[in-house]
């Protein structure tokens, strides 16, 4: 492991722990009270649609810069020396240019290795049962709500964040909470639903406050790591995993019986 890769790890976990020491990871909707400083504190990269897990990401990724060349919006970046990423490889600061969720995904197919892997954002259309991009399996991210500046948790009104989202009342609601304290005011309070939430950033570039009240975290700092074997039957993402595996299967299948076939010396000795 390279010393930038060492050190991104090193951030990573100590980000991890505080999130499971916080316990957050079994909340529905996120909210970092407290936390919000730290994570943003910590050196990560939001990654372009389709990308693989971050390790197998880096190891993929032959920093090639098509992904950056196709993006119309110049959402993605090549990190250099001093950005504390892993050199050369595409990513993207929400707060600056988020990923503005292109139909066709134009910074995808490019990619010659798989490192954006094409396949984890292809669905089936069911009316034509062809296959087709989508850009909302895409988990680049999901974004967490900071309840200490967010002024929505003040009583305030504001739901430019919700308003932002491609994926309104989907991926962010608004969550309607009596104010205990004076009885007749209301809270309007922004909740991401991490399931939803492609992490393309819209709702962090919007956000009002000085500093955004919600960021985008990488998927897996946020979510913990689930075991590869759990399949969510409501699941787009995980449909497609099935998928691509039965495929793999057919073809293994396929490759064994030819290599029985290849490998079979009966008829040569049976042969009279
Ligand atoms: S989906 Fe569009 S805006 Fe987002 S990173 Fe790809 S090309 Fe850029
Ligand atoms: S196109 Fe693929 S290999 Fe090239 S920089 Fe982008 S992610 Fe890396």
């Amino acid at each position: 492991m390279s010393k930038e890769e060492d050190e991104m790890a090193t951030r990573r976990k100590a980000l991890t722990d505080i999130v499971k020491g916080a316990g957050y990871l079994a909340l529905g909707g996120l909210t970092w009270g407290g936390y919000v400083k730290e994570a943003k504190a910590t050196e990560f990269a939001l990654r372009p649609p389709g990308a693989l897990p971050e390790k197998d990401f880096v190891k993929a990724c032959i920093k090639c810069g098509l992904c950056v060349e196709h993006c119309p919006y110049d959402t993605l970046l090549l990190s250099e020396h001093g950005d504390k990423k892993v050199i050369g490889t595409p990513y993207f600061d929400a707060r600056t240019i988020p990923c503005y969720m292109c139909v066709d995904i134009p910074c995808v197919p490019v990619c010659p290795t798989g490192a954006l892997d094409v396949m984890s954002l292809t669905s089936i259309d069911e009316e034509t049962q062809e296959e087709k991009l989508d850009i909302n399996m895409s988990k680049m991210g999901v974004a967490v709500v900071d309840p200490d500046n967010c002024v929505a948790f003040w009583g305030i009104q504001c739901d430019v964040c919700y308003r932002a989202c491609p994926l309104m009342d989907e991926a962010i609601s608004l969550v309607y909470e009596k104010n205990e304290r004076t009885g007749k005011h209301a809270f309007l309070k922004p909740e991401v639903h991490r399931e939803i939430c492609t992490g393309c950033g819209l709702c962090e570039k919007a956000c009002i406050t000085e500093e955004a009240s919600i960021i985008v975290l990488p998927h897996e700092i946020v979510t913990g790591k689930v075991g590869a074997h759990y399949i969510k039957g409501w699941d787009k993402n995980d449909e497609n995993r099935l998928r691509k595996e039965k495929e793999l299967e057919k073809k293994g299948d396929e490759m064994k019986s030819t290599l029985d076939y290849l490998n079979n010396t009966d008829d040569l000795f049976n042969e009279e």
